[in-house]
């Protein structure tokens, strides 16, 4: 007999509903003890049981089932996802601050040139569309990057806290303090600790000098770093910065940041996003910088959409690199990988809409995360969990909130060859309604209708 159309399905309002015959990418539970049988992409069938808005049993399929149960017939129920790297704070300025040609150095240009419209009212209705965008789109969690610079921390922090609160139960936020590291040698470092440890955030940094490309390593890059290092054990707070976002292989400044990690005892506590120019890098030294990560314990967020647009770009030259870090080699040696999302229409990255599930399809494509495609769920689901401690995240938990994606897709090849824009999204066990919102919002002039839609 020919299965329920996709479309057709009628999904639960119920308290109590049991999902059947679903196929869930093993990685993505957080515990798969009793799924003995995985076929060849390491997917195992599973009935759900949601209950109350959590997931009250996760199980084998097989049994027989009661009350309210809807059949997937093979379809696949994936977690909620999460983007661990983004900047919501610049996302959606595309249009009034144009990168004339789309490389790095003009994006860093039009950025400072657009900080000064931050406003409190810009802010918040830029970071509130960019968080619908990834809600609509399933989307559960986020990390951002905050531009942290001395005009703008008393604007940007206090909006983090009032959008982390008024989005508490929909998205979790996470979010980076970002400004060259070299800013914060003087009392300005002190400023940015502070605020970010009063914002409960993680202190970040780009480890290229304020006035600079990522060219090469700065001289006093290891005392760069002993003052962030300490800085951020004064406030008990984790680090995660921008590293060698660049092609030039003399911008090395991840091995320091290893040895700066194991001086300061900040194992396992330091994500490290981007590191373009490793991949350029020799075989030896690539070795070398990989041996002191893995013993640091430094976590890798690639962010293959970005990379490839900005890296190996010249006017006119067709680009020979893709632009991203040596994930593969990372995998191997046991150091965690995340893939995210990045910018988004803004000068650094012109596209995007906030969907960690297209990053999830680009980044298969970009990094040859296939044949086989098994591990490549982590890298936006179970990866990002652990790393950012997002308990009911990117995995599926008994006992855990019923955040789920199910997605008109048996097989994870059916699953990337689409881009799933019928996906159905749930949260709290219930269908979601939120669509995404119309770009004519931005352009609106009452930045107060941004806050009374979030309401
Ligand atoms: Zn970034």
């Amino acid at each position: 007999m020919p299965s329920t159309r996709f479309a057709d399905i009628a999904w639960p309002d119920a308290r109590r509903y049991w999902l059947v015959n679903a196929r869930v990418p093993s990685g993505l539970l957080t515990d798969a003890r009793a799924f003995t049988a995985k076929d060849a992409e390491d997917l195992v069938r599973a009935d759900l049981l949601v209950e109350d808005g959590k997931f009250a049993r996760i199980e084998p399929t097989g049994d027989t089932r009661d009350g309210t149960i809807i059949d997937l017939d093979g379809r696949q129920v994936w977690p909620t996802l999460i983007d661990i790297h983004t900047h919501l704070d610049k996302g959606h300025t595309v249009e009034r601050n144009p990168n004339p040609d789309g490389t790095f150095l003009n994006a860093r240009i039009a950025t400072a040139a657009d900080r000064p419209h931050w406003t409190m009212p810009d802010l918040r209705r830029r970071m509130n569309f960019g968080l619908r965008c990834a809600e609509a789109h399933g989307v559960t969690a986020i990390r951002s990057h905050i531009d942290t610079y001395p005009e703008t921390i008393d604007r940007s922090w206090p909006m983090v806290r009032e959008l982390r609160e008024q989005w508490q139960d929909r998205i979790a936020l996470q979010a980076v303090s970002l400004c060259p590291i070299d800013l914060m040698m003087g009392d300005y470092g002190d400023k940015v600790a502070r605020t970010v440890a009063e914002s409960k955030g993680f202190l970040g940094g780009v480890t290229r000098p304020a006035e600079g490309d990522h060219a090469a390593t700065p001289k006093n890059i290891g005392e760069q770093l002993d003052r962030l290092f300490q800085l951020a054990a004064r406030h008990d707070l984790d680090v995660d910065l921008h590293v060698d976002e660049t092609h030039d292989p003399l911008a090395a400044t991840l091995p320091h940041i290893a040895q700066a990690a194991l001086r300061h005892g900040y194992k396992g506590r330091v994500t490290a996003g981007h590191c373009c120019s490793l991949a350029q890098q020799s075989e030896s030294d690539i070795d070398r910088t990989l041996d002191l990560m893995a013993e640091a314990e430094i976590a890798v967020v690639t962010l293959p959409t970005v990379n490839l647009y900005l890296q190996d770009r010249a006017t006119g030259r067709t680009p020979r690199w893709r632009g991203v870090t040596v994930v593969h080699e990372m995998l191997k040696r046991g150091i965690r990988v995340a893939a995210a999302g990045d910018n988004c229409r803004d000068s650094f990255y012109a596209y995007g809409d906030h969907d960690v599930f297209d990053t999830f399809r680009q980044a298969v494509r970009i990094l040859h995360l296939d044949h086989p495609l098994t591990f490549a769920p982590d890298l936006v689901g179970a990866t990002p969990s652990q790393m950012a401690k997002l308990d009911g995240h990117g995995r599926l938990t008994v006992g855990g909130p019923a955040r789920f994606i199910v997605f008109n897709a048996r097989s994870l090849n059916e699953l990337v060859s689409r881009p799933q824009a019928d996906r159905v999204v749930f949260a709290g066990g219930a269908r979601l309604a939120a669509q995404v919102p119309d770009y004519d919002e931005l352009w609106s002039d009452d930045a107060t209708t941004d806050a009374a839609r979030v309401a």
